[in-house]
């Protein structure tokens, strides 16, 4: 996440008895003597997938959605001084021939300024917006505001649909090398549990040599927390092969691994 905390996202969980003993969950033993069940639990955490998405994406003028997730994926605004029939029309001529594709699209011919149609309709994540004013009527063109990299351009009004074939993926591959790009600048290599500490509390995260992520590497990672306060090892970069050069940060044990540590939500 943007301030270096790691949030839990699908996952299982270790319940132990923390609910049998409660909820009176219990068997019989082959001793016959009454024990209380251990339990796992497994959450595919939909709620907390959308708000990681939307934290690791966002900025600082609200929601930036991809093609795929967005209610509404264009925005139409008219840019009005005082009445005008004809860029209405085209308007909403535009919304029905986007419509028609398939584009989940909305004209927003409220009673609002330009400027606070812009303002929400950034905040509320959609990708594209199309801005229609008198100039782009006369030269038969649209002005194009894309929320991920806050680009604006011309467009001529026939180009439209192949844009629109296009953005999706660029759109996604934007977003994605902005969130790669963030995760890279929250990375700090650490020799020593002091430097952890120091990396947390700069909102970032520590990447440190790691003896095992087995049974007998957890003394090591209590000790750890124990000394960071509360940071804890949240495991290998899901997706990427990295090597360890050198010992645990804990033991000094020949390190088998890298591993990441955070504070979490
Ligand atoms: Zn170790």
């Amino acid at each position: 996440m943007p301030d270096g905390r790691f949030l839990q996202i699908p996952s299982t969980h270790l319940l132990g008895q923390n609910f049998s003993k409660p909820f009176n969950i219990s068997y019989e033993d082959k001793d016959g003597e009454k024990k209380y069940g251990w339990q796992t639990c497994f959450g595919p955490a939909v709620g907390r997938i959308f708000a990681a998405f939307l934290a690791a994406h966002g900025d600082n003028q609200g929601m930036r959605l991809t093609w795929e997730v967005a209610p509404l994926q264009v925005v139409i605004v008219p840019i009005l001084h005082g009445e005008n029939k004809e860029l209405i029309e085209k308007c909403i001529k535009l919304n029905e021939e986007l419509k028609e594709k398939g584009v989940r699209t909305y004209l927003d011919d409220s009673d609002k300024t330009p400027g606070e149609k812009f303002n929400h309709w950034e905040m509320m994540g959609v990708p594209i917006r199309v801005e229609v004013g008198s100039k782009e009527l006369e030269e038969n063109n649209l002005t194009i505001k894309r929320r991920d990299t806050g680009k604006r351009e011309k467009i001529d009004s026939e180009e439209l649909s192949g844009y629109l074939e296009k953005a999706p993926e660029e759109i996604l591959r934007n977003l994605k090398k902005q969130a790669e790009e963030e995760f890279e600048g929250k990375k700090v290599n650490v020799n020593t549990i002091k430097d952890i500490s120091k990396a947390l509390k700069e909102k970032k995260m520590a990447r440190a040599n790691w003896c095992s992520l087995e049974l007998d590497g957890e003394e090591c990672a209590e000790k750890l927390s124990a000394e960071t306060k509360g940071a804890k090892v949240r495991g290998e970069r899901h997706g990427a092969k990295e090597t360890p050069s050198g010992e645990c940060i804990v033991c000094g044990k020949k390190a088998k691994h890298v591993i990441y540590i955070a504070k979490e939500y």
